[in-house]
């Protein structure tokens, strides 16, 4: 007999950066060393409780399959929520999907054959490397400058485009970055896009999480978006509700969106309970996000205060989401950050943060960094950083030059 081999593409698949050290960090745990987890973008947030009213068995026992596009009452719901955020949908311009890991999936899909480019802004979201890997879509990486991360001029973003591009992809605000777009640099990729022929998957999902008095701008803000921009969207952040699982495609381009609605129908429905729970969520208003965006601002503070003290270490302010992308004096963040778990304790805890070379398409990028989500409470997060300074000092690598 002959043993079936699995395809190239799924060989290249690459592990989650973020969820790679898991089994490292249960093992740390099991011999009683409590971990500081700020590796993973988990908000440690309750959930609006209107979710949990919404979570109950139907009455007539009967669980039945959501249509594909989604249920009608949810896609209601998102035209109402992007309303209140200033964009203008129709139900026929949304997709509910299953979690905005699945929007970014489907987006991909619809704009890049295989052996096509897309373009994004490196370091990115990691989901983004296993999409393209399992379409053998080609990333085209534009390196971002640390420790801001903002976007290069117009002329270095177009110096990347070749006749395969298809798409831009930008997240504003930055996971893992923190960095929120300004007006101009939104409007400098969306009209690029136009310009060039191509889409902008504009990924939205920490849209209300923005800093100091912040707006965020919106690709679909930008005139002319309209048949260029495809957002993706989640509730997973800004309800702090990410094991429910939904997400939207949205574009107003009818083809993208016929293109989405049939590859919905692949996969027949998204949960219909989850679908349910986010309506009155997305018809709260801000009240919730407001809230969260407070708690994660002074978060962002705490953090940030207590990092920039470190010696040999640069960080700027983050200005949105939940993320500090920092740099630190080692040449191997891989090595580190599993060292931080296998061979370094204070005080019977340690701190697990995610290595910075999983957010980058460039090879060889991100080995002086790591991301931090600043999702624990103020006090656990001044730890966090007391245990990094801590274990940089310790650290047999560190790159003293
Ligand atoms: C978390 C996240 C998503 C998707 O999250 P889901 O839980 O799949 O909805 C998409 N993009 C970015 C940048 C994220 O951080």
């Amino acid at each position: 007999m002959t043993v079936p081999r699995i395809s190239d593409r799924a060989r290249r698949v690459p592990a989650s950066p973020i969820r790679a050290l898991t089994p490292l960090a249960a093992a740390t745990a099991a011999r009683g060393v409590r971990v500081l987890h700020v590796n993973i973008g988990q908000p440690d947030l309750p959930a609006p409780p209107e979710i949990l009213a919404e979570i109950r068995p139907p009455e007539d026992g009967i669980i039945p399959y959501a249509p594909s596009p989604g249920l009608p009452a949810t896609i209601a719901a998102w035209c109402r929520y992007y309303a209140e955020v200033g964009i203008s949908f129709r139900p026929q311009d949304i997709v509910i999907t299953t979690g905005g890991g699945e929007a970014i999936g489907f987006a991909m899909t619809v704009v890049a054959d295989p052996g096509d480019e897309i373009l994004l802004f490196d370091p990115t979201y990691a989901s983004y490397l296993g999409f393209a890997a399992a379409g053998s879509i080609t990333l085209v990486p534009i390196p971002l400058a640390p420790p801001t991360y903002h976007l290069p001029p117009a002329a270095i973003i177009a110096s990347h485009i070749t006749a395969r591009t298809r798409a831009i992809v930008l997240i504003n605000p930055g996971n893992p970055t923190g960095a929120v777009c300004t007006r101009a640099e939104v409007q400098t990729v969306v009209e690029l896009a136009r310009e060039h022929g191509l889409f902008v998957i504009a990924d939205e999902t920490y849209r209300e999480l923005v800093f100091d008095g912040r707006e965020h701008v919106s690709a679909m803000d930008i005139p002319g978006a309209d048949d260029v921009v495809i957002l993706v969207d989640s509730v997973s952040k800004r309800y702090s509700a990410t094991g429910l699982r939904v997400g939207c495609v949205a574009s107003k381009n009818p083809d993208v969106m016929a293109a989405v609605t049939r590859l919905a129908m692949a996969r027949l429905s998204s949960p219909t309970i989850a679908q349910q729970a986010v309506i009155p969520l997305l018809d709260a208003g801000t009240t919730y996000t407001a809230e969260i965006r407070a708690v994660y601002e002074s978060r962002r503070d705490a953090t940030y205060e207590a990092l920039r003290r470190l010696p040999g270490v640069t960080v700027a302010r983050p200005e949105g989401a939940f993320y500090v992308m920092v740099g630190l004096p080692i040449d191997d963040a891989n090595h580190f950050a599993r060292w931080l778990l296998t061979d370094f304790e204070s005080g019977g805890e340690t701190v697990m943060v995610a290595p910075g070379p999983g957010f980058y398409v460039t090879p060889g990028f991100g080995a002086r960094e790591v991301r931090l989500a600043y999702v624990l409470a103020e006090d656990d997060l001044r730890r966090a950083v007391s245990l990094l300074e801590e274990a940089l000092a310790a650290y047999p690598q560190r790159d003293v030059a």
